[in-house]
């Protein structure tokens, strides 16, 4: 089997323009083509499709993934071909990779093997800018922060309350403490400070979840900067940084749209992290796509307890999508992992994790599920078949799915009982798993116990002092987005399997007043990560003809 970019660069593009007008029937001037394969969808196009029916959308998560991820993305792609293959009308709503992975471990993200959107290098490395924009407009509120305080501090930010850091797209440990400001009065106050990664930007999630560039200016306005003395929270609005930052993102926000390895149409916009933001593609773009599709297939970072968790009680709640059906990928590798061996006794006993996300998806997620062995060549078919008896003991459909290997006919089987569930069962609005009005600690309470099956939740001093200053704040109504490990159901990494009786301790929160949402750290929880000993970096590389190779 080629590399992902062997198969990539071997691949005929269409041009992006009338494969959508042929596709999708959208006018070529409602597309503003960033070269030949890669266009931008005009937001005024988005808004005349307002008032067409919506077509079924499809969630593709995971079960609790080993380092390298379990296949979500390769899946959401081959799904997406899939049911191209069936004869079904289908779009696929990916997150944008963030650049930092792609020199770190993990290489790229734009699906793998013949499962990929094109062009895979462009979507991995700059593609269409949107998230230099957003760096630019995080930055930009930084300096007028700064700036603010040089000139006067007309509204008495105490520099030691600063909460907006920022941002730069790239794995650079040296930047997570930084001390800004040095070098006399000419350059402002020395103050503590430090960098994270663009996709954890509050502006990232802000993006994803904005539903209009006026939306996307109220909540930007809404960002809570710092504080003054005396503890009154200070916003983008009250330093007259919204209207700035909203041009600068104008551009970006229109969604992008590019090709699969076989042709079916794939928005890639927006990425925010899966831990300390809500780890979807953005709304704008998973409305769009169920206008003209009558199949959306989406992925969520992380595992279901994570990724699936988040885009249910904030993307779908905020934004009023209905899921149809969840897709809940696992591989040998990642059961193995949970059951710790690497035999079929192990294999057996890591099924507990399978069991769990069943349950969690059916049960509080309230979608019905399929699951879709993601099949490696490693796989032995007893392996195979022991996933397939566990599946069965369930009551849930088991699929192999070999697109990975195959392609879209790899994912064909899986298209065909995805389209039987979404067709088997009536309309409904997505589940919640508390009320808006709860508090926020019920919030964190709820998730814990119901979905991470903990007995209880700690909230260390800092943050059950948070709590009380935001609930009473007025910052109560807002979803909870929890931060910890996706390796297990429990804030322990190393608790593999399926964790119950565990304790949830709450460090701190973090208060995203413009993304409506606040964040509750357990454990440690990396916005800016560091280059491993030796980084993909290395192996990247350009030749005469401009053909990277090394990407992967
Ligand atoms: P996720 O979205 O869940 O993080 P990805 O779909 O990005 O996972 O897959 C993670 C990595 O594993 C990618 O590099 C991908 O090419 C590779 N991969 C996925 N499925 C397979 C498979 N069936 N066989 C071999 N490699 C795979
Ligand atoms: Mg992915």
């Amino acid at each position: 089997m080629p590399t992902d970019i062997e198969i990539a660069q071997a691949a005929t593009l269409q041009k992006i323009l009338p494969l959508a007008h042929r596709k999708l029937g959208l006018p070529e001037d409602s597309l503003s083509p960033y070269g030949h394969y890669k266009a931008k969808l005009s937001l005024g196009q988005v808004q005349s499709l307002a008032d067409e029916p919506d077509g079924h959308l499809i969630l593709v998560t995971a079960i609790s993934p080993t380092p390298p991820g379990e296949g979500k993305t390769t899946t959401t792609v081959g799904l997406g071909d899939g049911l191209n293959q069936i004869g079904k009308k289908a779009i696929i709503c990916l997150r944008e990779p963030s650049l930092g992975p792609c020199f770190g471990m993990k290489g790229g993200a734009a699906g793998g093997g013949r499962a990929q959107v094109l062009p895979m290098e462009d979507i991995n490395l700059h593609f269409t800018g949107d998230f230099h924009a957003i760096a630019l407009a995080h930055n930009l509120l930084a300096a007028l922060i700064d700036n603010h305080i040089h000139h006067g501090n007309a509204l008495d930010l105490d520099v030691r309350r600063i909460t907006w850091r920022r941002v730069v797209d790239m794995n650079d440990r040296a930047l997570r403490d930084i001390t800004v400001g040095l070098g006399g009065p000419g350059n402002g106050f020395p103050r503590q400070d430090g960098f994270d990664i663009v996709v954890a930007s509050e502006v990232m999630a802000i993006f994803c979840l904005a539903t209009s560039l006026a939306d996307l200016q109220r909540r930007l306005g809404h960002i809570v900067v710092g504080y003054t003395r005396d503890k009154q929270a200070v916003t983008a609005r009250d330093l007259q940084a919204d209207g700035a930052m909203t041009a600068l993102l104008k551009d970006a926000l229109a969604p992008n749209l590019v090709q699969t390895l076989e042709g079916t149409l794939a928005f890639v916009h927006g990425g925010p992290f899966a831990n300390i933001a809500h780890g979807c593609n953005s709304v704008i773009a998973t409305q769009t796509a169920l206008k003209l599709a009558d199949y959306v297939v989406t992925e969520a970072g992380f595992g279901a307890d994570l990724g699936a968790e988040k885009f249910i009680d904030i993307k779908c709640r905020k934004a009023g999508l209905q899921p149809a059906c969840a897709v809940l990928v696992a591989t040998v590798r990642a059961l193995k992992f949970h059951g710790g061996g690497d035999d079929i006794a192990a294999l057996t006993e890591g099924l507990a994790n399978l069991r769990r996300h069943v349950e969690n998806i059916c049960q509080h997620y309230e979608l019905p599920v399929v699951v879709s062995i993601n099949r490696f060549d490693s796989d032995t078919p007893e392996e195979i078949a022991q996933i397939e008896a566990a599946c069965k003991a369930l009551g849930v459909v088991c699929v192999l799915a070999t697109h990975w290997a195959e392609g879209g006919v790899g994912a064909a089987e899986l298209a065909r009982q995805v389209v039987a569930l979404c067709e088997a069962l009536p309309r409904k609005p997505a589940a919640r798993l508390y009320a808006d009005e709860d508090t926020l600690e019920l919030k964190i309470r709820t998730v814990a116990t119901k979905v991470y099956r903990a007995d209880g939740v700690i909230f260390e001093p800092r943050a059950a002092q948070q709590l009380a200053e935001w609930q009473a704040a007025g910052w109560g109504h807002f979803p909870v987005c929890i931060a910890k490990t996706p390796y297990s159901f429990s804030s322990d990494a190393s608790w593999r399997g399926a964790a119950s009786g565990h304790t949830l301790r709450v460090r701190e929160l973090r208060l995203n007043a413009g993304a409506e949402f606040v964040v509750a750290i357990c454990g440690d929880v990396m916005t800016m990560p560091g280059l491993p000993k030796r980084p993909a970096a290395l192996n990247i590389g350009v030749d005469e003809a401009g053909r990277i190779s090394g990407l992967f």
